[in-house]
């Protein structure tokens, strides 16, 4: 069985790759946003993506430097261990599931 440590490293590649393919996916909404309104091509749709995508680029990101600094893993609020099966579904996860669901 893998250790804890082993298994973050698992989920930090898993991470690196999430975070390539988002700046990859900006960059790409990015270059569509400049484009005038045409028939399947909606500026506004583009926006809301590009802001989505930011949010999750962003959160990618913050997972990345939790692994870094060491606080990975650990709820925010409560400071309970995140499942590691929760975090294999959800790396970026900041909260365990009870935090999550009071709306942390
Ligand atoms: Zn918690």
């Amino acid at each position: 069985m893998l250790n804890r440590q082993d298994q973050y490293e698992g989920l930090r590649s898993a991470l690196e790759e999430q975070l390539q393919r988002q700046t990859d996916e900006l960059t790409e909404l990015t270059i569509h946003s400049g484009e005038p309104e045409r028939n399947g091509h909606d500026p506004h749709q583009i926006a809301a993506r590009i802001a989505t995508t930011r949010q999750s680029l962003a959160d990618t990101a913050q997972a990345l430097r939790r692994i870094a600094d060491g606080s990975y893993g650990r709820c925010g609020r409560c400071q309970a261990d995140i499942p590691v099966e929760r975090l294999e579904i959800r790396p970026h996860a900041r909260y365990c599931v009870p935090c999550q669901a009071k709306g942390a």
